[in-house]
């Protein structure tokens, strides 16, 4: 009975500290399992938050997250560029992030009607750039307000397209006015008995004729602007021999100009340029037009071309009053003229430069005018040099 005894004193407590070491490892075992789930949880919610702002940040469109208060939970690298904001935008109110109080009224407008979707907005302290809001109100079941949601897009280049096209628009109604309405009026006045008298109905009629003339000259220089914009028009690039070709133009011209004064030079060592010949020839054309209808009566123009790099650098050169600096870029533009009584009485048509800026710049070239005023101005522009030295004409 004692040897039971002895062994059942000796085993119970041996039992209970094996018993306790045992629960001991359990425990331990059971907290390195949670310490470990709990790491494998937090490795992917960081790894989920990165790829989410990764996400974020790859998109070209601004996205703003806001709490219930309008202060900001999270921003893109888009917003940040587009509103130029810097420093840590967590935790900031709307206004302070944004600077504007439009989004304000829009998140305003979300709370109440759910969602704002296209509204337009002006970007604060940048005149030119356009942002297209979309807003959305977020809430719980409960519909208590957890914060908002915006989108921004920029628009700025569908809003200078718009421009553009409404400008072209206006320019080109303006220019067809005026020569329909002389139509129309002298049609008129000769309908009314100035025909019973054949010196006036003549004089009339040449009138008539010259703006239609005008209004012909227009609706080609619209179609070329037109088929070039389109980029639907194939230019046939060939190598072209330039001093045959120059010479060619400015014949043309010399006979035209018979009788008149005014004296074209050449000046054009052989070169042989990549180039669509026929637009070659507009181009030139054009410039050369212009040196007539601008330069000075009775002085010179001088046509040339010299080799520079890769291009072959054209120039015509008169003697004219030449421009402003203020307008040498301007003359470019569509319907851009420095004196519009002066181009519409050479029959211009305010297209001529900006045909000549496209040819050139679909060859990969570009244009540009020096000027001294008073003393003339000097139109400049590249084409690409034929690597191979055989022209094919
Ligand atoms: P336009 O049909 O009016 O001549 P262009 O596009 O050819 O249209 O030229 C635009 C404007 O540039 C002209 O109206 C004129 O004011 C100015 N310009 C062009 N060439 C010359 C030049 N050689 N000298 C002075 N001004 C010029």
């Amino acid at each position: 009975m004692l040897p039971a005894l002895i062994i059942c004193l000796i085993a119970i407590p041996a039992l209970h500290f094996w018993w306790r070491a045992r629960f001991r490892q359990e425990q331990e075992r059971h907290r390195a399992q949670l310490a470990e789930r709990d790491h494998q949880d937090l490795t992917s919610s960081t790894e989920a938050l990165a790829r989410q702002d990764a996400l974020f940040d790859s998109m070209i469109e601004g996205v703003l997250v806001l709490d219930e208060n309008n202060a900001v939970r999270f921003a893109n690298g888009a917003f940040v560029e587009m509103f130029q904001v810097s420093g840590v935008l967590r935790g900031r109110a709307l206004l302070e992030a944004a600077r504007s109080h439009e989004l304000i009224e829009i998140v305003a407008r979300a709370a109440v009607e759910g969602r704002v979707v296209d509204y337009e907005i002006q970007l604060p302290g940048q005149e030119e750039r356009w942002l297209e809001v979309c807003a959305a109100a977020v809430s719980n079941q409960e519909r208590r307000k957890l914060g908002t949601i915006l989108v921004f897009h920029d628009v700025t280049g569908l809003k200078r397209l718009e421009r553009t096209r409404q400008e072209f628009v206006a320019n080109v109604s303006h220019e067809l006015r005026t020569p329909l309405s002389h139509i129309k009026g002298y049609t008129e006045t000769l309908l009314n008995g100035a025909m019973d008298d054949p010196k006036i109905a003549n004089r009339f009629l040449q009138t008539i004729e010259r703006n239609a003339g005008r209004l012909q000259l227009l609706i080609e220089d619209l179609l070329t602007i037109s088929e070039l914009e389109s980029g639907g028009v194939s230019f046939d690039l060939r190598a072209v021999e330039l001093r045959p070709l120059i010479t060619k133009i400015c014949d043309d011209f010399r006979a035209r100009a018979a009788g008149r004064t005014v004296r074209i030079e050449t000046q054009c060592p052989d070169l042989i340029i990549r180039a669509d010949a026929g637009r070659f020839e507009q181009v030139l054309s054009n410039l050369v037009d212009n040196a007539f209808k601008y330069g000075s009566s009775g002085g010179r123009i001088v046509v040339g071309a010299v080799a520079a790099g890769d291009f072959a650098e054209v120039f015509v050169q008169d003697f004219g009053p030449g421009l402003a600096p203020e307008t040498c870029e301007r003359v470019f533009e569509r319907f851009y003229r420095v004196d519009q009584a002066r181009s519409r009485d050479a029959g211009g048509t305010g297209l001529g430069l900006s045909i000549v800026k496209h040819i050139v710049q679909v060859h990969g070239g570009r244009v540009w005018v020096e000027s001294t005023p008073g003393k003339g101005a000097k139109f400049f522009f590249t084409l690409p040099l034929q690597k191979s030295a055989t022209a094919q004409g």
